[in-house]
């Protein structure tokens, strides 16, 4: 069982979903989408087995680590209900929307960037990494960026990118390469949800995109925050939000056409490394997003 009143390390998570697709064969397969920077596996778990897919990634930012801790319960749970052992008279539909779609949970898209918000740079095994780590004068429980320094979600190719020092072109990272990859490995993949930590918002807007798409994001975002108590962030607030560019949704969208959605868990002043608390907090807020997403998003 998945306990949410304590830290797991990144190799602990990674046994964990090993152990959960051991345990649930014929729901749960473990899939890691590829190895971070410093030799790290990220790792993944795919419930169900069908080609309509719904992608879930979180950890993308180093120090975001509650994200992890609640989507590792979010998994467990949704294995229970496809098991029928999770006997919430509200959950009949979602048991009829696990048999149809599939998730693909990607809950440490980061596993360097986390360990070392969780601890420090010296848990780099690469030397050169960790002594340019050392020189980037960031406080360890601070950390965003990869192994390399490099925020992933400033990262992916698509309209919004733009070229910076550390950075000059897209899909520079392994990680970002990596959840590139797994979207491809689902050409008929219904929709990508991103969760991260920055109060309590949900954004749907894509710059890139046509009116028709972002009116189904927006109801879509809208059902959303029935359920969770987010806000709903504004097209306006998006674009001051990505203003750097390069975020994973936004590849996504752009590249599928199909609904992605920015959940952003966790009040604006919450400090890193964060409390243990929010893990639970986000659980309880975010678990039944993947499906609602499947009702009203597809
Ligand atoms: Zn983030």
């Amino acid at each position: 069982m998945v306990e949410l009143d304590r830290r797991y390390t990144a190799e602990e998570i990674t046994e964990k979903l090993k152990e959960m697709s051991h345990r649930y064969p014929a729901h749960l397969s473990y899939r890691p989408a590829g190895e971070s920077a410093d030799d790290r596996e990220i790792p993944g778990v795919l419930l169900g087995d069908s080609p309509k897919c719904l992608l879930v990634s979180a950890g993308i930012h180093g120090r975001e680590s509650a994200n992890t801790a609640a989507i590792l319960q979010m998994i467990e749970t949704y294995a229970l209900i496809r098991e029928n052992e999770y006997s919430d008279p509200l959950f009949e539909p979602g048991k009829k929307l696990l048999r149809e779609y599939s998730i693909y949970f990607l809950p440490l898209m980061n596993p360097d960037g986390y360990e070392i918000a969780l601890g420090d740079g010296g848990i780099l095994q690469n030397a050169a990494l960790r002594e340019k780590a050392g020189n980037q004068g960031i406080p360890w429980k601070e950390w965003k960026g990869n192994g390399r320094g490099v925020d992933i979600n400033r990262n992916f190719p698509c309209a919004s990118f733009l070229p910076r020092e550390g950075m000059e072109e897209a899909a520079s990272e392994p990680e970002t390469r990596a959840l590139i990859r797994a979207f491809a490995e689902f050409p008929e993949s219904v929709g990508y949800l991103d969760v991260h930590s920055r109060g309590k918002v949900l954004y749907y807007y894509r710059r890139a995109m046509t009116w028709r798409y972002n009116r189904r994001g927006k109801r879509l975002a809208k059902r959303m925050q029935k359920l969770s108590g987010y806000r709903l962030g504004s097209p306006r607030e998006e674009r001051e939000t990505t203003f750097d560019g390069g975020n994973s949704v936004n590849y996504y969208s752009e590249r599928y056409g199909r609904p992605a959605v920015t959940v952003e868990t966790v009040a604006d002043e919450a400090g890193f490394p964060m409390d243990l608390a929010y893990q639970k907090e986000v659980y309880r807020e975010i678990r039944w997003l993947p499906l609602c997403f499947l009702k009203y998003g597809v």
